[in-house]
């Protein structure tokens, strides 16, 4: 009998338990890929505490990818104009010491950028930030996160004093009123929405209230579906709140020894009666009290948000009033209640633990506070002043800096800007600016790697040993069951050797990962994400854990207690212990529609596909689930237009165009369009969604508002063909990658 590695799924941030089995078994079937090579199996780990058995299509696939397309060797050329050459790991590594010393003695720390991933896992991002904030001075470390959750780091901070989402997944079979705003969960983390779909169902009592533009599917098994005008979230929540409190469905007790600023948010609430909500919501005044109605009725309320908040320009405030409802209610801090944000990464929670944005430390300190700053200087045995004072640049402010000529050195690891930014011709024209890029990846050819002077290869998934947390704060160490290709290596021992070889010995003398992680859980002590009682060790023996969880937290049933639950006494992490209203109005999209951009066009996931499809691309069955990007458009601006399923139409925004076949459907609202963000120029012609979208963001959290920009919608002579994906007719075709120049220009990788 083989038994299974145990590792974590390494797509959503549901975080779900994989058992991984090797490609040949004795008695059992030997899965192939389409060349006949064995493959490594999943499937779901009935051990593990947050899925307990189920997995969805990418976990079911994932090792699929394992072998396709693998960068194996560092290949380096001198312009973007040659051709890639293998390259030891000697040479790779000397010639990105060279480049860092260069930079810092011409230009300054300030011109060295990274940007990194909520794929990375605790251990490569803790030995970034040591490199990076600690030991070249400069706070220029961003990751992918900041597309996806800042605005919930903000969103908590402001209100609650600390990051950290309070809840945990038992709370989905302990609520009886979900409500879900912006967040696709049946097909961006199934696996959460399965134990809510199935504790909605099994009772009878429980409301289940989606709020999206879009009947997704999430919204297609709603009792309650506001398919609210896009940009009128805080609308919405304001209205709820005025409701709930005329009727006087609040906690007072709560409210008096738990907050404050409560006088001023009920004067902000003034301005929201029902009628004038429902018109600037586009939804009737009867469904607005239904959902307050539920809320009011509600013994353990709890939300679920993710990307329709985060992806805004006034993100924060958009996590903020929803976490008023909770405050006003004092839904929170027990079994079934809370504001629960839903990660899109598989580590993005550990990145936070870590200090993985441009404006935090590890341990859930921040840059801008001095006492901060020090203590992480000590315990780097770091001169005092090593860490800038100021927040570094994030991908925003990165590409600015590579358009000004201010960057010497960009070092790009395990995610793909090249498809995913804003604004992305600009983006690309940025990045093709950077006088010396690094990119370290698993895959090869990526969109990225084009921009790319130097290339790294990584280690991924199942190739590393280390540990990643999931949105309920569970620790689950990721076992290393396979070597990796090639000469491949770890994130984190790439940093590591780089900050050996630039002097910084000391700092980094790991020999494992496990080593790591021993130093990162240290400077958690006393910290809101306290994990000095985790350990490698402690991970493999007892299975995963749950934070906080302090050294003294030594009863192995303590630490393998997973309804941990944040603020159940009402004391939160501000100054004061009580937690902060904010009285804030709309102030709504960014770029609203106009006579000539007259439609807003959303993007977001499709169940089976993730991010840039690096993977998801590469896997067959998924390929064929979501075989081409589509634009979605309800029949009436469809009629209006003229179009019909399957014809192509080329819109535009003011800062790109797109050409793609329509799918007409009922599910968008009047005015609102859909596309799938997964498509860049490797996997389709003319279809990246991010041409067109905008990168203003948040003031606060600087997240860009990828969910809604205002576009055109063009009908192309439909005996034309468009483009080269647009010869081949409707969005059921299935396309053929299309590497173009990377492919053809690059060696064996
Ligand atoms: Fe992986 Fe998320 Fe699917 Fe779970 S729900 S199997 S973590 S993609």
């Amino acid at each position: 009998m083989i038994t299974p590695a145990k590792t974590l799924c390494p797509y959503c941030g549901v975080g779900c338990g994989l058992d991984v089995l090797p490609p040949a078994q004795p008695n059992r079937p030997t899965n192939r890929d389409q060349a006949g090579n064995p493959l490594w199996q999943t499937r779901g780990d009935r051990n593990h505490p947050s899925s307990k058995g189920m997995v969805c299509v990418k976990g079911a696939t994932v090792a699929e990818a394992l072998d396709q397309d693998r960068l194996k060797y560092p290949l380096l050329r001198r312009s973007l104009a040659d051709p890639f050459e293998r390259v030891s790991w000697d040479t790779a590594l000397a010639s990105i010491v060279d480049q860092i010393q260069a930079v810092r003695r011409t230009q300054g720390p300030e011109a060295i950028c990274m940007y990194g991933s909520g794929q990375f896992q605790t251990e490569d991002y803790y030995t970034a930030q040591k490199l990076v904030k600690g030991c070249l001075g400069t706070n220029n470390f961003d990751a992918n996160s900041r597309l996806c959750m800042s605005s919930a780091v903000a969103g908590y901070l402001h209100s609650f004093g600390a990051d950290g989402p309070p809840c945990c997944y038992d709370d989905l079979e302990a609520t009886d009123c979900a409500f879900l705003i912006g967040t696709n969960a049946a097909e961006c983390h199934p696996i959460v929405f399965n134990r809510l779909k199935k504790h909605h169902k099994r009772n009878g009592q429980v409301k289940l209230i989606v709020v999206d533009p879009r009947r997704t599917e999430t919204a297609k098994q709603a009792d309650i579906h506001l398919g609210i005008r896009p940009g009128t979230d805080i609308t919405l929540m304001n209205g709820i709140a005025h409701l709930l409190l005329s009727w006087g469905a609040i906690d007072p007790e709560f409210i008096d020894g738990c907050t404050r600023g409560f006088a001023d948010y009920t004067t902000v609430l003034r301005h929201y009666p029902p009628s004038i909500v429902a018109e600037r919501c586009g939804i009737t005044v009867a469904s607005l009290e239904a959902v307050a109605q539920a809320w009011a009725e509600a013994k353990a309320a709890l939300s679920l948000w993710s990307m329709g908040l985060n992806q805004s320009s006034e993100g924060t405030a958009k996590v903020r009033a929803l976490i008023n409802l909770h405050l006003m209610t004092g839904h929170l801090g027990r079994p079934g209640a809370g504001p629960f944000s839903l990660t899109g990464q598989p580590n993005a929670m550990g990145g936070r633990e870590a200090g993985g944005l441009s404006h935090i430390l590890p341990g859930y300190r921040l840059v801008q506070n001095p006492q901060h700053r020090q203590a992480l200087e000590t315990f780097w045995q770091l001169p005092p002043g090593s860490i800038a004072a100021a927040p570094g640049l994030t991908i925003s402010d990165m590409v600015l800096a590579l358009e000004q000529g201010q960057v010497g050195l960009l070092w790009i690891a395990a995610t793909n800007p090249a498809v995913s930014l804003p604004d992305l011709n600009r983006a690309k024209a940025a990045l093709r600016r950077s006088p010396f890029t690094i990119y370290q990846d698993a895959y090869y050819p990526t969109e990225t790697a084009a921009y790319a002077h130097l290339l790294l290869p990584s280690a991924q998934w199942g190739e590393k040993t280390g540990t990643m947390t999931n949105s309920e704060r569970t620790v689950t160490l990721c076992t290393a069951f396979r070597p990796p290709p090639g000469e491949a290596r770890p994130d984190w021992e790439i940093f590591a050797e780089v900050g050996r070889r630039l002097g910084f010995v000391e700092q980094f003398a790991f020999d494992s990962a496990a080593e790591v992680y021993a130093e990162f859980t240290q400077i958690t002590a006393g910290r809101p994400c306290d994990v000095t009682g985790i350990s490698h060790d402690r991970l493999a023996d007892l299975g995963p854990i749950q934070w906080p969880c302090p050294a003294q937290e030594t009863a192995d049933t303590a630490a393998t207690k997973h309804d941990k639950r944040l603020y159940t006494n009402g004391i939160f992490a501000t100054d004061d212990g009580r937690a902060r209203f904010a009285a804030l109005h709309e102030r709504g999209l960014a770029e609203p529609p106009d006579d000539r951009y007259p439609f807003v066009l959303t993007t977001g996931r499709l169940y089976g596909h993730w991010h840039t499809q690096t993977r998801t691309g590469r896997i067959p069955k998924i390929q064929k689930m979501h075989p081409a990007p589509f634009l979605e458009i309800n029949p009436r601006d469809a009629q209006q237009l003229r179009i019909q399923s399957g014809e192509w139409v080329e819109v535009r925004s003011q800062r790109g165009t797109v050409r793609l076949p329509v799918l007409v459907t009922q599910n968008m609202r009047r005015g609102t369009l859909f596309v799938p963000m997964h498509w860049g120029s490797l996997w389709a012609d003319g279809a990246e969604c991010n041409a067109l979208t905008h990168p203003e963001a948040c003031p606060v959290s600087r997240q860009p508002e990828l969910k809604a920009c205002a576009v055109q919608v063009i009908p192309l002579d439909q005996s034309t063909p468009t483009s080269a994906s647009a010869s081949e007719g409707t969005p059921t075709a299935l396309p053929e990658p299309n590497p173009s120049s990377m492919l053809s220009a690059a060696p064996t990788p």
